[in-house]
């Protein structure tokens, strides 16, 4: 990853933003891949022995070569070119006990200090072609460790060094480096065309942020579709250890693939624009008359049908027209991803004459990396709506996910709860991290947690378990009290 980008998006690397390291063997722990155990012959059981490069480091004193290189200078420094006096360099230096130090010590510093001294160049060497290799998608053994610190150690004459297996391994755990899984091997061209897109993301952060600044931050907005499944499941379960088959049922095995499209605006004020865009699979690609007669339309949905559940031109349009152009005139920035209908064309057909609206079309493959619904946005709400297919599954919730109307209820809650004003901080964060700007955002309470991980377990209506507690109205609610009698809420109370 080149370095002007690190500076960039240094804020993304905590959350665990990953676009780096794919191709690794051993690497850095907490860089964002979660950690998969693989067997590793090198790894094997090391015994702890008496190593002989550590024992060395046990005979040096702990004073660092710099340090000596001060008490040595004033020691021998009279203009006279004699010695002072060993009371005068004790007088100084408080940490020199005896003279035979100052021999000693003189002794190391031509010699280029002393095994200690050495041994922390060794390592500190190794370190820097280790970050090198990796940065040049290298596949890094221990083996290699070894060599490396071994060839650096003889050119500064660290004697005795043997660049042991359990020098290796000390030197893994300091440096949080650890036997990885490779995920993807990819040629040179690959990773030189990942930096292009990079740079081109690069490119048009900076050139937005530009353009942001004579735009209020209300009327600066990033759109993007994302696809749910109707019953959208987490991937994890408790189980006990050691159980081969961990099966979970689903309502419908149909409703894990058959998916809807939702289409949210968020402002780079961190509100979420009413209504949310929302395009239904209907066999027939649009709502029959009768349906369309006894539907349930939230008010801060817009909805819309498609064969495959999916968008298509048609959609945008609709979009434009119903929620662009009502939230954003007569004047406002839009940012989208590379997606082909996304074009000038199809946007500005639908945009009236007297509104200014300027489109900012992220580069193709840099989505991920400057897009704030797919840098921190979609993520969590993928989490929230599991959180209440969870809760309506293990405790037999009479709400069926094929049911359009649920569909549209649970989205309509959905879109209210993380449009809380307390959550604000959330989406202004996604375009903090995405680079647009350098004012990190204070303290904002995760959705997740809050919603369903607060103190308390049960409704405060009727005793009945807590589903949520409300993002708005901080009253804590049970299926029923939420999803059933649909808590829209809008009354907030910081
Ligand atoms: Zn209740
Ligand atoms: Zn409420």
């Amino acid at each position: 990853m080149p370095f002007k980008i690190i500076g960039l998006f240094n804020q993304a690397i905590e959350f665990g933003y990953t676009y780096v390291e794919k191709v690794s063997d051993l690497v850095l722990e907490g860089s964002g891949v979660e950690p998969v155990e693989v067997y590793d012959p090198e790894a094997g059981d090391v015994e702890f022995q008496a190593d002989p490069d550590n024992i060395q480091v046990l005979t040096c004193d702990s004073v660092t070569l710099e340090k000596k290189k001060d008490v040595v200078m004033y020691w021998r420094g009279r203009n006279d070119g004699k010695k002072r006096k060993f009371t005068q360099v004790q007088h100084k230096f408080r940490f020199v006990t005896q003279i035979s130090q100052l021999y000693r010590w003189e002794k190391q510093i031509l010699a280029g200090g002393c095994h200690r001294d050495k041994l922390k160049e060794v390592s500190k060497e190794t370190y820097k072609k280790f970050l090198d290799l990796k940065q040049r998608h290298q596949r890094v053994t221990t083996l290699d460790l070894r060599r490396i610190a071994l060839i650096k150690a003889r050119e500064i004459n660290c004697t005795n060094f043997k660049a042991s297996e359990t020098w290796a391994n000390s030197f893994k755990r300091k440096h949080n480096i650890v036997s990885r899984k490779i995920t993807k091997f990819v040629s040179q061209k690959d990773v030189t065309e990942k930096e292009t897109i990079e740079d081109k993301a690069l490119d048009f952060v900076l050139e937005s942020r530009e353009l942001f600044e004579t735009h209020a931050g209300d009327t600066i907005v990033n759109t993007d579709q994302s696809g749910f499944e109707l019953e959208m499941h987490a991937g994890r379960t408790l189980d006990v250890k050691g159980v081969k088959k961990v099966e979970i049922i689903a309502q419908s095995k149909s409703a894990l693939t058959h998916s809807y499209t939702i289409m949210p605006t968020v402002t780079a004020s961190g509100k979420l624009l009413e209504p949310l865009y929302m395009v239904l699979r209907e066999d027939s690609g649009t709502f029959g008359p009768r349906v369309s007669e006894t539907m349930f339309r939230p008010p801060n949905v817009f909805l819309s049908a498609s064969k495959s559940g999916k968008m298509g031109v048609k959609h945008l349009d609709e979009y434009i027209q119903n929620v662009a152009v009502p939230n954003l005139a007569p004047r406002g920035v839009l940012v989208v991803d590379s997606w082909s209908a996304f074009s000038d064309e199809n946007i500005m057909r639908n945009i009236p004459d007297d509104m200014e609206l300027v489109i900012k079309q992220i580069p193709e493959g840099a989505t991920g990396m400057v897009q704030p619904l797919d840098v921190y946005g979609f993520r969590i709400w993928k989490n929230y709506v599991k959180h209440i297919t969870q809760f309506v599954i293990v405790h037999n919730i009479e709400f069926c996910f094929r049911q359009r109307d649920n569909l549209t209820k649970l989205q309509s809650l959905v879109y209210r709860q993380l449009g809380s004003p307390r959550f604000e901080g959330l989406f202004q964060y996604s375009w903090y991290k995405s680079g647009y700007t350098w004012e990190r955002p204070e303290y904002f309470p995760n959705p997740v947690k809050y919603c369903f991980h607060g103190p308390g377990l049960l409704c405060s209506r009727c005793e009945d378990l807590r589903m949520v507690t409300c993002g708005w109205c901080q009253i804590s609610l049970c299926a029923h009290h939420f999803l059933i009698e649909y808590h829209l809420c809008d009354s907030y109370i910081p």
